[in-house]
């Protein structure tokens, strides 16, 4: 979870750390870099497996709410059919029309040709020209069959329950729903603002955070406001 994981009072990054007990327990902790470092940030150490649990527990909370599970699929459907419709098979004519271009002037050069060498060297060319424009043929081929089938909202719905169903104190779980659906997490001790990946997949810096935070009711992430309950370990499973 490290790399998504800051610190909401000063932007550092969370990271990783373990520690000894006076009884010999190693025990596992997320640390604000500054804080760490230079000792001028006020944000308290996190109990590592705790606040991961705690994340996933909430994402899939969050991803499961019936009403946001069927926006989340929508635009799933959206994205899936749009990207099959154009920007692929676009991509794809475009480099067969490069590949025929460069064909012919090899074909010219071949013709013109005068010496042995270079029509050798001509004939390989056009041979790996030819291979990589059957693959281009085989995948647009592919892709256009794929455009014809359309994506179906409640498919993408069930799927997605499918996914988050699994249990929060797994780290296989743990690490496939962070990777699917965490951009990034801002801890406060008494809150947390978690963001979710976007179509772009960029990350969440401090600044956007903050004036995020100014306008509440964004559509790509959730504020956690139940206070004091954070840092309590055990006892804070209780929400
Ligand atoms: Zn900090």
């Amino acid at each position: 979870m490290q790399g998504k994981l800051f610190c909401g009072y000063c932007g550092s990054p969370m990271v990783a750390e373990s520690g000894r007990s006076s009884t010999g327990n190693v025990y596992y902790y997320y640390s604000c870099a500054k804080r760490n470092k230079h000792r001028d940030c006020k944000k308290k150490n996190e109990k590592k497996d705790f606040i991961e649990w705690y994340i996933v527990e909430q994402i899939c909370e969050y991803v499961l709410e019936p009403k946001r599970l069927e926006y989340i699929a929508g635009r799933v459907v959206e994205t899936y059919n749009a990207d099959l419709g154009n920007e692929a098979v676009e991509e794809l004519e475009k480099r067969l029309r490069s590949i025929d271009a460069e064909l012919d002037k090899v074909t010219t050069a071949i013709i013109n040709a005068t010496t042995r060498g270079v029509i050798d060297r001509m004939n390989e060319r056009a041979e790996a020209l030819e291979l990589e424009k059957a693959d281009a043929e085989i995948d647009l081929a592919r892709l256009r069959v794929a455009a014809g089938i359309k994506l179906q909202e409640t498919e993408v719905a069930a799927f997605l329950r499918g996914f988050c169903q699994g249990d929060p104190l797994d780290l296989d779980f743990r690490r496939k729903i962070i990777d699917a659906f965490l951009n990034s997490v801002y801890l406060y001790d008494d809150k947390l603002v978690m963001y979710f990946n976007v179509k772009d997949g960029k990350q969440i810096s401090f600044i956007e955070m903050l004036s995020d935070s100014e306008e509440p009711g964004g559509e790509d992430y959730i504020e956690d406001e139940n206070s004091s309950s954070l840092n309590g370990g055990g006892s804070s499973a209780n929400r």
